[in-house]
């Protein structure tokens, strides 16, 4: 039974955990100078140990899922062992991960052996130029291989994410793109709407397009809105007869977001966040450094969550403590 559940009756059977700060890439909206160290920044991210305590401990709040997530979470060099040690010791039955797809080529095969459950890719534009002018890197193949290693593999949890933005990827011409990618390709393509942070506000104001137009493509071509599962997340999917894969939107700004939000952050440091555009971070570190301090853990979560807030507020301009997603895992 799930005990993490806030004031407005919403259960967090979910958790994104970000296992690092630093990112590879230098995606335009997120960091488009890459990831700097700020002055007297230690990178002092959690340790597999502390990570390994934490998520026995979630496991004991009926948390069921967890994603990896960062900053970019391959780049961490214990990546596998934080894996596997969750796959293997947590008692937490789904392990995803959230990934720009860096060397996902050469390393699709350890994550299926390592017995990850999902995978979400991001992948702005399937447009070799397009993609490296977004991430600053020209690695469009090494992804789209490693996807197909993976389908080879037998891995049926393969979502691809990409930004909504103005003028680079949200003409009808390029929705048909992603479309031809999921004909015959069992995957989950979403669209994201750009969301504001507080490093991106000119770029937020160029580039923020409405999910609404994506909609009126789906509604246009006969995609079918699926109704809500009963542990579904704040994303809208969409089916057609026609395709093997479905259609995605995660709308942020939309009325009613919120009413559906089944997550909870963790901060590579160590701070639990109770929403991604929050207003406060607490630290949970402190509980993490040895094993007979669980219960004043589990207690301090459960404390927590009956201050999260019902909204977040992100149509009113509010972007919270979130300078950018790489600091909170998006
Ligand atoms: N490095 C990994 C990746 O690229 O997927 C994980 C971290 S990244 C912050 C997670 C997701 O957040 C990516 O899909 C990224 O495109 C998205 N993201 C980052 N900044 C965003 C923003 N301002 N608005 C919407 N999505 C954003």
């Amino acid at each position: 039974m799930n005990t993490l559940t806030d004031t407005f009756g919403r259960k967090f059977p979910y958790i994104r955990l970000s296992i690092t700060d630093v990112c590879n890439y230098k995606c335009t909206y997120c960091l488009p100078q890459g990831y700097k160290k700020t002055p007297g920044d230690k990178r002092d991210f959690m340790s597999a140990e502390e990570i390994s305590r934490l998520t026995k401990a979630l496991s004991e709040l009926g948390v069921c899922k967890i994603r990896l997530t960062g900053g970019e979470p391959t780049v961490r060099k214990d990546f596998f062992d934080i894996l596997k040690d969750m796959k293997q010791n947590s008692n937490i039955p789904k392990v995803t991960m959230t990934t720009n797809g860096y060397r996902l080529d050469k390393i699709a095969q350890q994550l299926h052996e390592a017995g990850l459950d999902g995978i979400n890719i991001s992948i702005d534009s399937l447009n070799r130029e397009t993609f490296k002018k977004l991430t600053g890197h020209d690695r469009l193949q090494e992804i789209l291989t490693g996807i197909k290693i993976l389908q080879k593999l037998n891995f049926k949890n393969i979502k691809v994410n990409a930004v909504l933005l103005k003028g680079i990827n949200d003409s009808y011409d390029d929705f048909e793109k992603f479309g031809n990618f999921i004909k015959n390709n069992k995957i989950d393509f979403r669209f994201i709407e750009l969301m504001q942070t507080g490093d991106n506000l000119d770029y937020f104001k160029k580039n923020h397009v409405s999910s609404k137009i994506f909609k009126d493509y789906l509604h246009k071509n006969n995609w079918i809105h699926q109704t809500h599962g009963k542990d579904a997340g704040p994303s809208l999917n969409f089916i057609h007869s026609d395709f093997e894969g479905k259609f995605g939107l995660i709308a942020p700004y939309s009325k009613d977001f919120c009413k559906t939000c089944n997550r909870l952050r963790i901060t590579s440091r160590g701070d639990l966040r109770l929403c991604l555009f929050g207003n406060t971070g607490i630290s949970i570190r402190h509980l993490l450094q040895n094993d007979n301090q669980k219960e004043e853990l589990l207690d301090l979560v459960i404390k927590q969550l009956h201050l999260k807030k019902e909204s977040h507020y992100l149509e009113l301009g509010n972007t919270g403590i979130t300078t950018n997603l790489s600091s909170t895992g998006g």
